[in-house]
């Protein structure tokens, strides 16, 4: 089947995964990810009357059983006491990297911990049955076997490639388009020969790794990009040495880890995409497959994520963005607030529209040298 930019919605449309807990406020006060950003999308989704009761899902939370098929039963049991306790001991924070600043423990974490690896195994089973599955919630790509890491406690997109494989599927894609190298689930699949993984990051960024290449043995391709990427830079890279080679992978499902800070305006990247740039594309990866699963992932600035994800939720359903929002929505958008940027930095857009105006311009030489580089 050809890829092409089409919308992937008619025909199939679409199931909103989530749970009951990720409207609760999460990780503490002072973390990057106390911003709320879950409650906004759902309420945005519902706000622009594109997410009906009968559209969405709620899962259920993964067993010990469950999460034992990839973490270690030593992690999963401190994890588990730590959360019950309310406190991690030296040697739960220093062996698991729980309790820590990066991944504390808070309220209703055990239940949010779970809850997203029951969303990705649920939205795998509906991409196995032929459906786009979106679980915003998820996306937890630097979870590690047997620790905490890069402010994900499991790893759910290794759970939704999981299920796929255990329905029968036997080539599955993961496309990583998080500003942040999707290192747990590379390293969980690298080499395996049924999953193709696919990371587009930003270069010198938190965790170090994920350098730009393709290992043809391993049916691994890392592309490190340069601060500043603008869409056309990203198209361009798209288009040139990702498309083709994810074309001879012939995937039968894909999993996309759809994280919200390669967007400008993300606090902790420098990328600079647009959301449209975003939205395309998953559209282009997502379209010629049978069944998708969509997940979140980082994503530090409340506006631009949650415009991000309902937007997406919009075009994988097969809806229509609108100019301008209806005064519920915009309210939500009003109402939010983020530590980590400053009054002066909010784009009037951010408060006005869903769609950011496209960031065009020109292609550096820096990103002609990633495309030669991967020939
Ligand atoms: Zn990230």
């Amino acid at each position: 089947m050809a890829y092409s930019g089409t919308s992937v919605g008619p025909g199939r449309p679409g199931v909103f995964v989530t749970h009951p807990v990720f409207r609760e406020a999460a990780f503490g006060s002072h973390h990057p990810l106390s911003i709320g950003r879950q409650a906004a999308v759902l309420d945005l989704c519902q706000a622009m009357g594109w997410l009906t009761s009968d559209r969405i899902h709620h899962c259920q939370l993964a067993s010990r059983e469950d999460l034992l098929k990839f973490h270690d039963a030593r992690y999963v049991d401190a994890l588990e006491a730590a959360c019950e306790r309310g406190v991690a001991s030296v040697d739960t924070r220093q062996r698991y990297n729980v309790g820590t600043m990066e991944c504390p423990l808070f309220d209703g974490l055990w239940e949010r911990a779970r809850a997203s690896v029951g969303g990705s195994t649920r939205a795998a089973e509906f991409a196995a049955d032929g459906h786009v599955a979106f679980h915003p919630a998820g996306g937890t790509h630097h979870g590690r076997p047997e620790r905490a890491s890069g402010f994900c406690y499991f790893n759910d997109p290794v759970f939704a490639i999981m299920t796929l494989l255990e329905r029968g599927i036997e080539r599955v894609l993961y496309l990583d388009l998080d500003a942040h190298h999707g290192d747990g689930v590379e390293d969980a699949y690298s080499g395996d020969g049924r999953v193709m993984t696919v990371s587009l990051h930003e270069a010198g960024r938190w965790p170090y790794s994920g350098e730009t290449g393709w290992d043809d043995e391993k049916a691994t391709l890392n592309i490190a990009l340069p601060g500043g990427v603008n869409d056309s830079e990203y198209d361009f890279v798209l288009e040139q040495s990702v498309l083709p080679r994810v074309e001879r992978w012939e995937a039968q499902a894909a999993v996309v880890e759809c994280g919200a800070d390669a967007l400008a305006g993300d606090p902790l990247s420098s990328l600079q995409l647009s959301n449209g740039a975003l939205w395309r594309a998953v559209e282009r990866f997502v379209a010629p497959v049978p069944g998708a699963v969509v997940l979140g992932g980082g994503g530090y600035n409340p506006w631009t994520a949650a415009r991000l994800w309902a937007g997406l939720w919009a075009r994988l359903s097969g809806q229509v963005i609108p100019v301008g929002l209806p005064g519920k929505a915009e309210a939500l958008l009003a109402a939010l607030s983020c530590d980590l940027v400053d009054d002066e930095d909010i784009v009037p857009r951010w408060l006005t529209a869903v769609d950011d105006v496209p960031n065009e311009g020109a292609i550096r030489p820096e990103i002609d040298a990633i495309v030669k580089a991967l020939g």
